[in-house]
């Protein structure tokens, strides 16, 4: 039967360990293709920094043993904020190549992408890549990989020689099994990604498990319930190859008459059109944004133009969430929802190069909870939107759980480090005699902004991190709010524990001091916390008279002068009787 020469596999590994670069070898290999760059991650952000955002899978063609092989090599987005499209990615494959690289060993995400593999039930094939570099210890990691995973024997290659790749890809072929599936059977097919081309609209990546597709057939996704005809069908090489049809355990990728990504739903099934009874392949579910930033165009007219860039991006990446806002203190702009910090930085990236807009943005925050007294329980995305503080029983909030990997020298300063973020140590193991492993259960808004950083400079950039989303857990937090002369600042109101209220009241009202102009009056700045003040300052008056300088002058100058002034003054901020420049927020918000 077809169906035993197919091998649907993936690569796992953590980040630089060389899975692009062996997906590379692979598709030489197999005579997919022949140039040098890394064709599977495409969007240039990806390939400057080494992540696979979007996962991209090709088929190859393979002769071993005198048969014909089709290998479909799933390729899996490299990073937490994608873990729930990494785990049906996963759900479309029967084995996985964990690679780990020799001059590094086993780091974080090796653990999180090995449990995420094991749990799948695929068949983990070990590698241990890079033996061809001068600081390779290939022994180290073969012992590791038997002592954390209990994987025997690896396989050496190097990516970028190619040594160890055909033999790695024939144990793909031996090891793994076909996909399992019946081809006669009733139509039920897997999508486990999809993507926006400009070219063809809405491109769904899917798994044939059960039955034929066949083009111009009528499908419905059992998720959402929509009716899709298939308008063209095939399988993904480096360029989409249309066919008339895939059948029971091919992958391919077809194009529905969708709109938008965001009808493709992650871990959606198809079955035909009139088929009623169908069951749908288990674990659906819509991705979550944990992540909102604000964003605000410093010059109020550029509003429209990032209207257009924010579209273009939402139709394309249909993780990111975007919704109108408007804030007093910055003025019109958009509340964005990122999967995780990743993802946000990948979008800030991307804005920076591929628009000139200046924006602000605001610091990231978690969806919160709260449970208010009549027992409701109610999300709070936006802190300055919240009920009364009297409605609310309790706050609850989001919480991660955390690997780090890190030379044994580090250890104490981590530790420490953990400590001061509320956190909770799980777990604490030895990887070798050089490296430990750390666990911690901490709030995920510990983390947004700038735990990993903090972390990579603690340890000299040696530590490697991941996290994982858990449940919400209660927590004693309560508003923060800034003011100016009793004015209450939307843009600087956040939701934070209570332990660390204090500091941050007298942080902010030392910015707001150095940021403000003085004006002819008093102004008094001030922060809240659960309605009490408990940090303020004063900014003395100061007499700024700009007719001053112009004693004796002609009134055209004087008039042009006030003219300008007045101009100004339009993309000024009224808050508590004091103009602000929105700009000043920048300073303000930038940490
Ligand atoms: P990914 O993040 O896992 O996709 O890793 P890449 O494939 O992008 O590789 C990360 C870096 O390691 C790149 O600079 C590669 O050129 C390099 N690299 C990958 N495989 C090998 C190898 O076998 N030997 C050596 N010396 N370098 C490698
Ligand atoms: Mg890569």
């Amino acid at each position: 039967e077809a169906r035993s020469y197919i091998r649907n596999f993936c690569i796992v590994a953590h980040i630089d360990h060389g899975k692009s670069t062996l997906a590379d070898r692979f598709l030489e290999l197999t005579g997919t293709k022949v140039d040098k760059a890394q064709v599977l991650d495409k969007l240039a952000v990806e390939r400057e920094r080494g992540i696979t955002v979007r996962a991209q899978t090709a088929t190859m063609n393979y002769e071993y043993k005198g048969h014909q092989y089709l290998l479909n090599l799933i390729d899996t987005p490299g990073h937490v904020d994608f873990s729930y499209e990494v785990s049906r990615s996963l759900r479309a494959c029967q084995g996985a190549i964990l690679l780990v690289d020799a001059t590094a060993g086993i780091q974080a995400q090796t653990f999180s992408t090995f449990y995420q593999a094991f749990e799948a039930n695929l068949e983990i094939i070990p590698g241990v890549n890079k033996i061809d570099h001068p600081s390779a210890v290939p022994e180290l990691v073969v012992e590791q990989l038997k002592t954390h995973f209990d994987l025997h024997n690896p396989f050496m290659v190097s990516a970028k020689t190619g040594q160890g790749v055909k033999e790695l890809i024939e144990a793909v072929i031996e090891k793994v099994p076909p996909p399992p599936g019946n081809t006669d059977g009733r139509l039920r097919c897997f999508l486990f990604d999809s993507w926006y081309d400009w070219l063809n609209g809405v491109i769904c990546a899917i798994e044939i498990v059960d039955g034929r597709l066949q083009k111009g057939d009528r499908i419905r996704s059992i998720n959402n319930g929509k009716t899709y005809q298939v308008h063209e069908i095939g399988f993904m090489r480096l360029e989409l190859e249309p066919r008339n049809s895939l059948e029971s355990g091919q992958v391919g990728y077809v194009v529905l008459n969708m709109k938008e990504t965001s009808e493709a739903l992650i871990g959606d099934t198809f079955c035909m059109v009139d088929d009623k009874d169908i069951v749908p392949f288990e674990g659906f579910k819509k991705s979550k944004c944990m992540v909102f930033s604000g964003v605000f165009p410093i010059d109020q007219e550029e509003c429209e133009d990032l209207n257009k860039a924010l579209m273009k991006y939402n139709l394309e990446d249909r993780s990111l969430v975007i919704q109108k806002d408007q804030s007093a203190a910055l003025g019109n702009g958009f509340r964005c929802g990122f999967l995780g910090l990743l993802h946000m930085d990948i979008f800030k990236e991307r804005l920076d190069r591929e628009h000139k807009i200046s924006v602000i943005m605001t610091p990231p925050s978690v969806p919160y909870k709260a449970i208010l007294k009549d027992g409701t329980e109610i999300l709070i995305e936006k802190c300055n939107e919240m009920p009364d503080k009297f409605k609310i029983k309790t706050f609850l909030e989001p919480m991660v759980s955390i690997t780090i990997v890190i030379p044994n020298e580090y250890l104490g300063d981590v530790m420490s480090f953990c400590l001061q973020h509320r956190s909770k140590q799980d777990e604490i193991v030895n990887i070798d005699t050089k490296h430990v492993l750390l666990r911690y259960s901490l709030p995920l808004s510990e983390i947004i902004v700038d735990f990993y950083d903090c972390l990579k400079s603690i340890t000299k950039g040696m530590a490697t991190m991941d996290y994982e989303h858990k449940d919400y857990r209660e927590a004693d937090l309560g508003k923060l709010v800034a003011m100016i002369n009793s004015d209450p600042i939307d843009a600087l109101t956040f939701l934070v524990h209570r332990s660390q209220a204090y500091d941050k009241a007298k942080i902010l009202v030392e910015k707001l001091k150095e940021n403000i102009p003085g004006q002819q009056f008093d102004i008094s700045i001030q922060a809240s916390f659960d309605g009490k003040v408990i940090a303020s300052q004063k900014i003395r008056p100061f007499r700024k008279d700009v007719l001053a300088k112009l004693y004796g002058g002609d009134q055209t100058r004087k008039n042009k002068l006030l003219d300008k002034q007045k101009r100004g003054k339009k993309k000024m901020k009224m808050i508590g009787n004091v103009e602000v420049d929105p700009a000043t927020f920048q300073n303000i918000l930038r940490n």
